[in-house]
């Protein structure tokens, strides 16, 4: 069924890059198998699931929206391909991305973008906005992402849909192609907090190849998202994360929100993160800084494009000529950033400096946690914008994280869960969620209340 809503649905959408119809049919095949064997199957057995194109597939294409890798099929299965598997989750195809997962909007795609179902002018978010915009057209019911600093939860907000980053290390990196590595956070996306648990708990857990993985139990998502119970949570609205630059039906949505959990039972109070305001900036210091030391494996030799390889040119030119062919815009924007960033001189001046105030931050939410339970703000600051209306402004493109980068930098979890339609533009509005590192049962306790 859900090939067949893809089949009719995608061409306007293009959630999809990639389909891997035959895999998915032989994966819901070996289900039923199993069920009428009479075997014990998991809760998600048999339910079918998109996959952000970064999360690798054994032989299957994985282009993380990029040019640079197409052809190129992984000889191996990420950890969370390798836990859905076993769980007997129906992986129905690879979704579209900003290349390298870089961007808000999946316009920085190779591939071009993806369309919000919401309206089809406007943006899905980015990086993930193919596996939201899967879920929110009815393609699938569950998708994968990964959230460096909101590319999970924006998609989420804008699109109405849950988007969950976990704690950072509490999901394994293995095998996910890295952006920014000590930021990267796989994560579950769905269509309410139940499904969304359900499936965090099947991706979560310890990982021996992932050497920044948390061995400690998965926190109990599941029966909160069950519980759903806010009464006696106590809930700090983020002073910084408000006012001036949101959209007025954005903020009178998130007040209502938290008017809602005052009412079920929680206490809520204002709580001042004064370093957040430097968080973007921090941001698109550290980020671009891994990228540029990540990125740096795409070299015409290993993986996937290779131009310029007629037999006449030395290696470095064809290395050249491929990464001139083979990144985007935005990748080598950041390539360069990163690069001068790391660069004697000024190291100290810009990266180093970045670290310590991403210490600042993660000691404001430490700070905060000690008052409150959870930390609550809008996700991000608009609806839905309109496609093309930011690719030309970098600038403006990057403030669609300016309430999600906090949690990356320091490492704790957060979601974001649909909270009406703004009454401006009658777009989806997301509520975000921030708990301390691994308390993710706390934001689900949130989302199941809200929903
Ligand atoms: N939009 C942010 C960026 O462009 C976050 C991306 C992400 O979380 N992968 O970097």
């Amino acid at each position: 069924a859900h090939l067949d809503r893809i089949a009719k649905v995608d061409d306007k959408v293009h959630a999809f890059l990639h389909l891997d119809t035959e895999g998915a049919l032989a994966a819901a095949k070996a289900v039923d198998a199993k069920r009428q064997a009479g075997d014990e199957l998991g809760p998600l057995a048999g339910v079918p699931l998109a996959l952000k194109d970064v999360f690798t597939m054994k032989n299957v294409p994985t282009t993380c929206g990029s040019r640079i890798l197409e052809g190129w099929k992984p000889p191996y299965d990420s950890t969370t391909v390798s836990r859905l598997r076993k769980a007997g989750i129906v992986i129905l195809g690879k979704t579209n991305m900003d290349e390298f997962a870089m961007g808000s909007s999946t316009e920085n795609s190779a591939f071009g973008p993806s369309h919000n179902p919401w309206d089809l002018d406007r943006i899905p978010g980015g990086s993930g906005g193919g596996s939201s915009a899967s879920i929110t057209a009815y393609e699938a019911p569950l998708a994968l992402g990964t959230d460096t600093g909101g590319s999970i939860r924006q998609p989420a907000s804008v699109t109405g849909t849950v988007g969950v980053k976990p704690t950072y290390g509490g999901t394994s990196r293995y095998g996910v192609v890295a952006m920014a590595s000590s930021l990267d956070t796989p994560g579950p996306c769905a269509r309410n907090a139940l499904d969304a648990a359900l499936l965090h708990e099947v991706i979560a857990g310890h990982d021996p190849m992932d050497s920044t993985s948390i061995d400690q139990p998965v926190p109990p998502v599941v029966e909160a998202a069950r519980r759903g119970d806010v009464r006696g949570m106590r809930i700090g609205v983020v002073k910084e994360l408000g006012g001036e630059g949101y959209q007025p039906g954005v903020e009178q949505r998130f007040r209502e929100s938290v008017e809602l959990l005052s009412e079920l039972g929680a206490d809520v109070v204002e709580v001042s993160c004064p370093h957040f305001v430097h968080a973007l900036p921090t941001y698109y210091l550290i980020m671009p800084a891994e990228v540029s030391s990540n990125l740096a494996r795409f070299d015409g030799m290993r993986y996937g494009l290779r131009t310029a390889d007629d037999g006449t040119h030395s290696a470095e030119e064809v290395m050249n000529a491929t990464r001139e062919a083979g990144f985007g815009a935005e990748a080598k924007r950041r390539i360069m950033i990163g690069a001068y960033a790391l660069s004697s001189g000024y190291y100290d001046a810009y990266y180093g400096q970045a670290q310590k105030v991403r210490t600042l931050i993660a000691r404001d939410f430490d700070r905060a946690f000690e008052q409150v339970d959870v930390l609550v703000s809008p996700t991000t600051p608009t609806t839905a914008f309109k496609l093309g209306e930011r690719v030309d402004d970098p600038l403006a493109m990057y403030k669609a994280d300016l309430c999600t980068i906090p949690s990356n930098l320091a490492g704790n979890a957060s979601a974001s869960f649909p909270c009406g339609l703004s009454p401006d533009d009658g777009l989806p509005v997301g509520l975000h969620v921030m708990a301390p590192v691994m308390a993710d049962d706390r934001v689900y306790r949130v989302g199941g209340a809200v929903e």
